[in-house]
């Protein structure tokens, strides 16, 4: 429609103007509406146009910022950013409202790609992060299943504190104190107030290291009998075990350290018999029910009379056997009624009272009671052999 055609009827009108000036003024409305229509038609069209524009732009800078997200929690934040409930891409929808409804469907299918774009944009790229870290985790905490397990090592009582609990428990339940005494002694203590003199031959036989001419390292836990006995509470009932110490070398039966139990009962009108049942009982319970006892006489300068115990084998009941060396029977210990002169120089009336005395060593009846051949494997702390017993 071209305006020269609508102005040509005008311009014939000639003088009827007048008459015609109604429709003059009519047709210039429709002029000027036909001009309106054009421009917002243009306008639409434009508009269409830029938000073409702009959801292309959005696309892009979403996708670029997605690429280069390191992090999950970054893609949850480009995520609220343009497909939130104020993101950029609802913005764009709100200037849906200038649209021809016509062009409606267009532009709502152009923003769907655009949404659609972006989800799938973060979709790919947050299963792409997330095995990304599960990857550096496995990494990190290499486990490798074939390996054994760690197991956490036990320890294990010695066979020597086996023994010497059970021989403890033996005394203690016969009334028996159990007393300690120190390690490094008087030679006084340890030689001269049991009866043995600096001259006298057993001193040679318990040779031990001096520290001086009157200090060293105990040969027998009877001295702390002799500390015991100074103290003066009378009656007494004692076992003392300890380490004791000789100059020995090492050897299957030999050490130069290892342990005696040593037993002291004073008290009024104390004998042998007492002595012998105490042992037998002693014997009978360490060794079994059936276990007898032999004394032979033998001589300690500080008891009198003096014998040395031996019970019948726990292994061949008396038969003979390699452990008994075909005898039957096993020696285990001396003992003797305390010499009168031992309970003077401590102070106590032998008249009065009378005393029997007894010392085993530790490691023989660890030996005899879990048949080890070698003194040796006693002091090794191999486990293997430690887990025995
Ligand atoms: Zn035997």
């Amino acid at each position: 429609m071209s305006v020269n055609h609508i102005r040509e009827p005008l311009l014939e009108v000639g003088w009827y103007r007048d008459n015609s000036s109604q429709s003059v003024y009519a047709d210039w409305d429709f002029l000027i509406m036909i001009n309106i229509s054009t421009k917002i038609i243009i306008k639409r069209k434009e508009e269409i146009a830029m938000m073409k524009e702009e959801l292309e732009k959005i696309r892009e800078e979403a996708i670029e910022k997605i690429s280069s997200s390191d992090a999950l929690e970054k893609l949850n934040e480009i995520r609220v950013f343009y497909l939130g409930k104020k993101g950029k891409l609802k913005d764009v929808m709100k200037g849906m409202k200038d649209v021809a409804p016509e062009e409606r469907p267009k532009v709502g299918e152009l923003v769907n790609k655009t949404q659609k774009a972006i989800e799938e944009k973060l979709e790919e790229t947050k299963k792409n992060l997330e095995k990304i870290a599960l990857e550096k985790k496995l990494e990190s905490e290499v486990i490798d299943v074939t390996l054994p397990a760690k197991k956490s090592k036990i320890g294990h009582r010695h066979p020597n504190t086996i023994a010497l609990e059970e021989v403890e428990r033996i005394f203690v339940g016969m009334g028996y104190e159990v007393v300690d005494g120190p390690e490094i002694e008087y030679d006084y203590y340890n030689f001269e107030a049991l009866n043995i003199p600096d001259n006298h031959p057993a001193k040679d036989e318990q040779d031990t290291f001096y520290i001086t001419d009157k200090i060293l390292l105990r040969t027998q836990t009877s001295s702390v009998q002799v500390h015991e006995m100074e103290k003066g509470k009378l009656p007494i009932r004692m076992i003392s075990p300890g380490r004791v110490f000789r100059s020995d070398e090492v050897d299957a039966t030999h050490s130069p350290s290892f342990h005696q139990i040593e037993g002291l009962v004073i008290d009024k009108n104390v004998t042998f018999a007492d002595l012998k049942g105490t042992l037998a009982q002693f014997a009978r319970e360490l060794f079994g029910e059936d276990t007898k006892v032999k004394f032979r006489p033998h001589h300690f300068p500080f008891t009198e009379p003096s014998a040395e115990v031996d019970v019948t084998c726990f292994k061949c009941h008396g038969k003979g056997c390699r452990m008994c060396k075909g005898s039957g029977w096993i020696e285990i210990l001396g003992c003797g009624m305390v010499h009168p002169h031992v309970l003077e120089m401590s102070g106590i009336d032998p008249n009065e009272y009378k005393g029997f005395a007894f010392g085993v060593g530790l490691e023989r009846i660890a030996l005899l009671k879990y048949e080890i051949d070698d003194m040796r494997l006693l002091y090794e702390n191999d486990i293997r052999f430690l887990k025995q017993f």
